[in-house]
């Protein structure tokens, strides 16, 4: 099958279909940036006249339901009407100019898919936010955006007013209601009576296209920007790859999305995640974007969802997918299912195999950050190896370094990063516009580190050690809280469980559990179970890693996304002990 695009990348070189490894391929294939890039012009026009020749599935571009399955289906044509509407709002009704900030604060509704749409064709920089950020949240994001403009609901709009006076820069509000507010714009009503004609602004690919702000996982949000041709055009690098794979026998693509896939991704709207896989993934490769305006995220609400929806592909973060083989799935059948992805944080094998074993499908996992595209993924096609992230997507050339930014052998762990030189991939944020100092940081010789450490082992597939602060250092070992925390899960006891330092006066530091016990267990005697976990991970893992402390606990404290904050037990445990 081919990818059915387009006419923006084009090979280097008349290269030889007969390659040998999947290097030689992807240099051949490097792609040229083109000068001008606009998603909304070069790719969802590009889909709405395919669909207007009869040359697209008959599927939806978004498939909308809610709790009480009301739905909404619009097809790239509906999509482009409705969004050249709004585009004209902001640049009429709002008086935004190219380059002005737009501040996007509301759950999964249609209309923040149409936002993010009129914003890349008037050229506005979309700032979007989870609804769940407090006042001061608010305030300092508007402060250093200098946003011109918001759009939220009504769960949002009391916050924005008691902040606004305290934002200079902010001169048009945008309603989401049935109901007015003084000093609000409706944007229903304002749509409705705009002009549908509307000409796409012409953006170069490196102007700026969007700020996302990252998920606070080791401590505050980090303001980060990005180009028109970073997500927008790092996606159809991997797309493009695949047009290629039947040369290779390593590469297909990550997400395997065709114009006849429904693709349900559950991500929050407020974080890059969502734009990158319910946006731009989705609509490169003219697919169906699936999405349950599910206030909580509910386990039965999404196994019914995955089948009584024709969903062929879902993503969803390994969280998730702890809580959802505590459900049970094999209760239900999911006809339409075929892939299962997840990212964000690393997936616990034990958690895969369940799955498996519930549901007939592998989880493919996929790494990546705010800052990037997809870093290294499973791809489909390609031998799942639980605990592995995968190989290193066609995006970027990923090593495995030292503090230095030199490149260190196969099977040695180190700091997983991008090189930079003499290609910065073009599908790599630009700077952190808060804070500005973190940026220079995290450069290093002819690399970007991602922060995170890892190994490559000799057939190129990447293993997670952990993030560079959780790695625990103990007489002498260093212990990564992930294969800890796979051992411990494997334990019928332990529904989930993070891993971080202990302060130790012989050791100086050790390693220490807290656990979340599955409902049988929790009435369990406590002191037996603990010898018991120990002895457990001494038996599946190194003895030397097992946990010299173990706490049950109801929760472990998570970030809106529902990623472990680590960082935060780490903290109490060593204020606590000093
Ligand atoms: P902050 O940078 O604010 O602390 P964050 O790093 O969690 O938060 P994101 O950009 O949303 O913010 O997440 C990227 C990070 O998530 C990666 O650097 C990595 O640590 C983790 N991650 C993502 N996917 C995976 C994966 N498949 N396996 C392991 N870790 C992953
Ligand atoms: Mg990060």
């Amino acid at each position: 099958r081919r990818a059915n695009w387009s006419p923006v990348l084009r090979p280097k070189s008349t290269a030889p279909k007969n390659f040998t490894d999947y290097e030689s391929m992807k240099e051949a294939y490097r792609p040229r940036v083109p000068a001008r890039f606009n998603f909304a012009k070069d790719v969802l026009d590009v889909w709405e006249a395919k669909e207007k020749a009869g040359a697209r599935s008959s599927l939806p571009a978004l498939w909308w339901v809610d709790e009480q399955r009301t739905e909404i289906r619009w097809s790239f044509e509906e999509l482009g009407f409705h969004s050249r509407r709004l585009a004209n709002v902001l640049s009429e009704e709002c008086r935004l100019a190219q380059g002005d900030r737009v501040f996007l604060i509301l759950p999964r509704v249609p209309e923040w898919w149409l936002v993010n749409i009129a914003c890349l064709r008037a050229g506005t920089v979309l700032i979007p936010g989870t609804s769940q950020l407090t006042p001061r949240d608010i305030l300092h994001r508007l402060q250093v955006s200098e946003a011109k403009c918001v759009i939220t609901d009504e769960s949002t709009a009391h916050l924005l007013d008691a902040v606004g006076s305290q934002c200079p820069a902010l001169t048009s509000k945008l309603l989401l209601s049935t109901r007015g507010r003084q000093g609000w714009g409706d944007l229903t009503a304002l749509m409705g009576s705009a002009s549908a004609d509307h000409v796409c602004v012409d953006t170069s690919s490196d102007d700026h296209m969007t700020i996302f702000f990252t998920s606070g996982t080791t401590g505050s949000p980090k303001m980060t920007l990005h180009s028109h041709c970073s997500f927008g055009l790092g996606e159809l690098i991997v797309c493009f790859s695949l047009i290629f794979n039947t040369q290779t026998t390593c590469f297909r693509y990550w997400l395997d999305l065709t114009d006849s896939s429904v693709f349900w991704n559950t991500s929050d709207t407020g974080w890059a995640k969502t734009a990158w896989s319910s946006v731009f993934a989705s609509w490169t490769q003219g697919a169906c974007v699936f999405a349950h305006h599910m206030p909580r995220f509910n386990t039965s609400t999404v196994l019914q969802t995955l089948s009584r929806y024709p969903i062929s592909t879902f993503c969803t973060a390994p969280t998730a997918y702890r809580m959802l083989v505590q459900e049970d799935p094999s209760r239900f059948q999911f006809p339409a299912l075929e892939h299962c992805l997840c990212a964000g944080e690393p997936i616990n094998p034990e958690v895969m195999s369940q799955w498996r074993r519930l549901t007939d499908l592998d989880i493919y996992e996929g790494y990546g950050q705010t800052e990037t595209v997809l870093i290294a993924g499973t791809f489909k096609g390609m031998e799942v190896r639980p605990g592995s992230f995968g190989k290193v997507s066609p995006a970027y050339d990923v090593q495995v370094v030292d503090d230095e930014g030199r490149v260190l052998p196969r099977g040695t762990e180190g700091n997983l990063a991008i090189r930079v030189k003499p290609h910065r991939p073009f599908c790599l944020f630009l700077e952190y516009m808060v804070p500005p100092e973190k940026t220079a940081e995290c450069f290093r010789g002819d690399f970007y580190l991602t922060g995170d450490r890892g190994v490559m082992d000799k057939d190129g597939y990447l293993w997670f050690i952990g993030r560079a602060d959780d790695v625990i250092l103990s007489a002498g070992y260093r212990i990564g809280p992930f294969e800890v925390e796979n051992a411990l899960i494997e334990h019928e006891a332990v529904a989930e469980s993070a891993v971080v330092s202990s302060p130790d006066p012989i050791r100086g530091e050790v390693v220490k559990a807290f656990v979340v016990l599955t409902p049988e267990y929790k009435s369990m005697n406590q002191y037996e179970l603990i010898r018991e976990l120990q002895a457990h991970v001494k038996r599946v893992t190194a003895p030397y890693k097992y946990p010299r402390k173990i706490e049950f606990v109801d929760q472990l404290p998570k970030t809106v996304s529902g990623k472990i904050r680590r960082v935060e037990l780490r903290k109490k445990e060593w204020d606590h002990q000093m």
